[in-house]
């Protein structure tokens, strides 16, 4: 893997392989112009940066035309990699990329590895590590949300936030430590008193972003929906009416949907899985068994969990115990077959019930009527569960989106809440230092100004050629 800042001149393709209108095959390195100027006899000796030049480009061996390129150059320190770039535009199809390329090598350049190009942005100062990470979301990113989200972090917004909270805890440091080294001296360092209430302040600020990660996650995932409910109510209907096809198999008998089905679908730009499960129903068949604790395991792994219930149904004991033991923050009740009842007369369901548990339960929480024969209110069942996704644009601010960020921000609250116990117990100086020191070593690590290979490893390793 790449692991040093080398001065190589590399190249690769950085559009998709196979066919298309145009390919566009990057160089970047000290020597980038220099090769390519071999290749373009049309490019002048004093390029400008970002001006984009037209001609021919030449196989030199052969003294032969590979294509008619259009050709942009970025001067050092003025392009994605920080380095000398050069990108030439050729027509698309594999065959003349690669006689492009072949022919830099051949001149001195080399293949570039994976994600090689956003590698040495970071390594170059270019951007850090959350931005280097963001590059990948951008180009994977699966809804617009996403992508919002991930251009976000790349113009460094949870970058900004991170690093105000490092300066914040070096200042703490800083001041604690002011304590240890003059403690016999007269030299004014903030009170303890200060110390504390800024340790709880960028506390509460690391909590808050740990918080925001929940979204973050959700709108780089999206949302993850798991229909439970029992037999025959309808979940695979509703899992097809949403698809729009037979993905699930739909059958009168209870119990056929074993295994998970799940699928993916777009609502309004967010990516949106939806997991028809086994259900909930006590059952002898052992593979029915198996079935159940999946679903129950599911439930964990959920962002929504739509409970299906049919009109006809008056609901048990068991089953009230059931439906009030789903997470709160995550439930959604469903009637569907709604095309079953009178006129639609949602009341009837309601006065239908013995249990006044019940009624009350749905009365407080909103319940929505479908029916995935006809398909009443499909629209308002998908409002539903748009609205578990942050809403406004203002939600999405200084938002992490994967799991190193979390684990290791993670760490960083730790530290300090270690370090706050320990100052609110009045214990040594060095012992908290020790502990606002481990904060800070994750934030580092966080934001890649700290990092080992096997980090570099993970994060570069998803990129594909031409990044
Ligand atoms: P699951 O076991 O919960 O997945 O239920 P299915 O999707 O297999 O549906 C069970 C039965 O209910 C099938 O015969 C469906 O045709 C029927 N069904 C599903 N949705 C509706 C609906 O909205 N209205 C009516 N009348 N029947 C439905």
């Amino acid at each position: 893997m790449i692991l040093e800042r080398d001065k190589d001149t590399i190249c690769a393709l950085s559009t998709p392989p196979g066919s298309g209108g145009i390919a566009v095959v990057r160089v970047s390195g000290p020597q980038a112009a220099q090769i390519s100027k071999k290749l373009c006899a049309f490019l002048p000796s004093e390029l400008e940066s970002h001006r984009v030049y037209y001609g021919f480009i030449f196989d030199p061996s052969l003294n032969e035309k590979i294509d008619e390129v259009l050709v942009t150059y970025f001067a050092e320190g003025r392009s994605f990699t920080a380095e000398e770039t050069i990108e030439i535009s050729c027509h698309g199809g594999e065959i003349i990329s690669n006689e492009i390329l072949r022919n830099l090598v051949l001149l001195g350049a080399r293949p570039a590895e994976r994600g090689e190009f956003t590698y040495r942005a970071f390594m170059n100062g270019r951007i850090d590590l959350i931005q280097a990470e963001s590059v990948l979301s951008l180009i994977e990113s699966q809804s617009q949300l996403a992508a919002r989200l991930a251009l976000r972090q790349l113009q460094g917004e949870a970058s900004t936030t991170l690093k105000k909270m490092e300066d914040q805890l070096i200042w703490i440091l800083a001041h604690l430590e002011a304590n240890i080294d003059f403690a016999h001296e007269d030299i004014e360092s903030a009170s303890h008193q200060v110390i504390v209430d800024s340790s709880r302040k960028l506390l509460g600020d690391v909590e808050q972003m740990l918080e925001n990660y929940k979204k973050g996650r959700l709108i780089e995932q999206g949302l993850r929906v798991v229909l439970v409910g029992q037999p025959n109510v309808g979940k695979s209907s509703l899992l097809n009416a949403i698809l729009g096809s037979d993905r699930a198999i739909v059958t009168e008998f209870p119990g056929t949907t074993r295994d998970f089905i799940e699928a993916d679908t777009n609502i309004e730009g967010t990516k949106v899985t939806l997991v028809d499960t086994a259900g909930l129903r006590q059952t002898q068949d052992k593979i029915e068994q198996i079935g159940i604790q999946k679903t129950r395991d599911s439930l964990e792994l959920a962002d929504v969990i739509a409970y299906i219930l049919t009109p006809e149904m008056i609901l048990s004991e068991e089953d009230f115990n059931e439906i009030s033991g789903l997470e709160k923050g995550k439930r959604v009740f469903v009637i569907n077959k709604a095309d079953l009842l009178p006129a639609i007369n949602q009341t009837a369901f309601f006065d239908k019930q013995q249990d006044k548990r019940l009624q009350k339960l749905f009365l407080q929480e909103s319940v929505i009527f479908i029916s995935a024969q006809t398909g009443y209110g499909l629209d308002k069942f998908k409002q539903k569960l748009l609205s578990f996704l942050p809403k406004s644009s203002e939600e999405l601010s200084a938002c992490l989106s994967n799991a190193r960020h979390f684990e290791l921000l993670t760490k960083t609250k730790l530290g300090l809440e270690k370090a706050l116990e320990l100052m609110l117990k009045d214990s040594s100086p060095e012992f908290i230092a020790l502990e606002l020191h481990l904060a800070l070593l994750a934030l580092h690590e966080l934001l890649g100004k700290q990092f080992d290979d096997q980090v570099m490893d993970r994060v570069f390793k998803e990129f594909c050629l031409g990044k």
